[in-house]
């Protein structure tokens, strides 16, 4: 297997040696960033399994990196974990909104830091059985093919429920904000129309059958993939 990479974007040369040299030692090849500038041309040259990421750089924020990122349709598979300074729920709704699979709060252990990218990468991992195919709860999906089935059986999707299901298969335990879902599924700025998001979930479900159960509605933020059974 090859090795996953890490790219640690921090500007705080103490805590990103620090950082780096125990993910180097958990078995990741490791890359550095200190800005926002050199974090987007390391994470496009080298497309990491993952990005720890600092919230406050010199030259910009992380949780606008984490947006950019997201919207490169080559990193899609890239797990995103947030260093943030602050454990509020006002950041907490923004890095999700932003695309982040999860955050630490500064000050952290290592230790905790390493469990909480191992578990960041491991939801990530088994959703893709290749590059374009995605698999859970008996879901199976190609994008290549553009054809979609549950436990076998092919089912008709618009574009657009195919671009939800697609977002929910790469995504497997993370919450989804109805707010992501209206800018990375209908390509729109979030504005009032969440209720678009509800009504499409509620068809994509009813279309999926048995495994609609497999997609959860998580209060007051949006949607979530249910992971798979290890
Ligand atoms: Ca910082």
């Amino acid at each position: 297997m090859t090795q996953q990479r890490v790219l640690v974007v921090e500007d705080e040369p103490d805590l990103r040696t620090l950082v780096a040299h125990h993910l180097d030692l958990a078995g990741w090849q490791v890359m550095e960033a200190g800005s926002v500038r050199e974090s987007l041309a390391l994470a496009r040259a080298h497309v990491p399994e993952l990005v720890v990421l600092d919230i406050m750089l010199p030259d910009g924020n992380g949780i606008e990196v984490c947006r950019t990122l997201r919207a490169d349709v080559a990193l899609s598979a890239t797990a995103i974990l947030l260093l943030t300074a602050r454990g509020s729920e006002i950041d907490r709704v923004a890095g999700l909104e932003a695309g982040a699979d999860d955050y630490v709060v500064k000050p952290f252990s290592v230790r905790e830091l390493v469990l909480r990218c191992r578990a960041v990468l491991r939801r990530r991992q088994p959703a893709a059985t290749a590059a374009h195919r995605w698999q859970a709860h008996g879901i199976a999906l190609d994008d290549q093919a553009h054809t979609a089935s549950v436990d076998g059986a092919p089912i008709e999707l618009t574009a657009l429920e195919f671009r939800l299901l697609h977002r929910f298969l790469c995504h497997p335990g993370v919450v989804l904000t109805r707010q992501r879902l209206l800018e990375e599924v209908w390509q729109m700025r979030p504005d009032l129309q969440t209720r678009t998001v509800d009504t499409h979930v509620k068809r994509l479900r009813e279309t999926l059958g048995r495994a609609g159960d497999a997609i959860e509605t998580v209060r007051g933020l949006g949607y979530r993939m249910k992971p798979s059974a290890p």
